[in-house]
């Protein structure tokens, strides 16, 4: 579903896709929103609200046009089979952190495009982009096993751990 985002200068133009998978409305303006996850269960307080629910919350408050001083969500990550879960009652600290963050996201969008123009979504030319150097990143992309063959075409000698061995991989 559409998050109709409020009148922030940078966030005009801008549409968030947030779908949760499951809420309860209930009584008194209190919401009730549950995510479900599978694999492994993250390692962080239980008590935290994620992202992801922040992200769920705050499209809530824009799309009903409330606000926490008169309406109560309570935002759940649960996992399955096991049934854990993480989060609880959602506070303006998390609401402000989830704009600041969604503000900040869509700066860097803007630095990647033509212009900073979103809504045309014309990338910026090839070179401004370059390789990461955090593995991490690499270890997750579905990208890699292309990156890291068109590595020694572009003459790329930044070290990187997961990309060289595939780089050999691609020789033989
Ligand atoms: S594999 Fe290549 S495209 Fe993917 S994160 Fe690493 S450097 Fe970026």
């Amino acid at each position: 579903m559409k998050l109709v985002l409020d009148h922030h200068p940078i966030l005009q133009d801008v549409t968030i896709w947030a779908g949760p998978d499951f809420g309860i409305t209930g009584t008194d303006n209190t919401y009730y929103i549950y995510d479900r996850k599978s694999g492994t269960e993250k390692e962080i307080p239980q008590e935290n609200i994620t992202d992801q629910l922040k992200v769920y919350a705050y499209k809530l408050l824009c799309n009903t046009g409330k606000s926490l001083e008169n309406a109560t969500i309570y935002a759940y990550e649960v996992y399955l089979p096991s049934m854990y879960m993480i989060g609880g009652k959602v506070s303006q600290s998390d609401i402000d952190h989830i704009k600041t963050k969604i503000v900040g996201d869509v700066h860097e969008l803007q630095s990647l495009v033509v212009d900073g123009n979103i809504k045309n979504n014309i990338p910026q030319h090839v070179d401004h982009f370059r390789r990461t150097s955090d593995s991490s990143k690499c270890s997750m992309c579905s990208m890699r096993r292309a990156c890291a063959a068109l590595k020694k075409i572009d003459g790329d000698h930044t070290p990187n751990p997961i990309l060289d061995p595939l780089a050999g991989q691609m020789d033989s």
